[in-house]
């Protein structure tokens, strides 16, 4: 499956934002707390005037790298919002919310959605109790993801074990450190997500 492999923060740099794509190691050490200049041979140059064309696209390439999604798989996702009933910028961001590497994240069972989404990849999680190692997995209320058992005896998950109990989940999950699983309690609102984007500009960048 089709994934971006440059560094990563490069993209923070591109975007003049921490879009913490290390996951915990962005909190200790950051290039952009260093270096926040655009990458390039020009980027230390004075930034020019942005259009509102280009403050769309900045918001929309936020999001869509915060996620770590490639821009086709990002369009597909913006289709099934643009499909649903309510607001297409809050129901973009509850599909890529509820996407299966990004809950692993969140529950705490990966550091950054890139080693989640690997993690996913390398079929070590269960939806509902079957085996899902597509990271695009859309999840629903009430569905349950599980570490499988052929896994839990892996020294990562034992040490993740140990992590979790100090960790915190959102209100819109709950987590089970025992058994190394979590479930969606609801699909989060835009209150529960403590996200710093302005989505609505991503609908206008697709919509112009
Ligand atoms: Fe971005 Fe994290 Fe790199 Fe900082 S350390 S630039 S937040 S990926």
């Amino acid at each position: 499956m089709a994934r971006y492999t440059g560094p990563v923060c490069k993209l923070c740099r591109r975007e003049g934002v921490k879009l913490f794509l290390k996951g915990d190691k962005c909190l200790t050490k950051c290039t952009l707390e260093r270096r926040n200049t655009r990458p390039g041979q020009h980027g230390a140059s004075r930034a020019r005037k942005e259009s509102g064309y280009a403050k769309q696209l900045r918001e929309k390439q936020r999001v869509r790298r915060t996620y770590g999604v490639l821009e086709r798989q990002f369009v597909k996702h913006f289709g099934a919002a643009a499909n649903r009933p309510g607001k297409t910028s809050e129901n973009l961001l509850q599909i890529l919310e509820m996407r299966l590497d990004n809950l692993v994240y969140r529950l705490g069972l990966a550091d950054s959605r890139a080693q989640a989404r690997q993690l996913v990849n390398h079929g070590h999680f269960a939806v509902n109790g079957r085996k899902t190692d597509i990271p695009s997995f859309i999840a629903k209320p009430n569905d349950v993801i599980t570490v499988r058992e052929r896994s839990k005896g892996l020294e990562y998950f034992k040490a993740r074990a140990l992590m979790l109990a100090q960790k915190g989940v959102p209100t819109w999950l709950s987590l089970n450190t025992n058994e190394l699983s979590g479930r969606v309690i609801t699909i989060p609102s835009r209150a529960d997500l403590e996200l710093p984007f302005d989505e609505q500009m991503v609908v206008e960048y697709y919509q112009r």
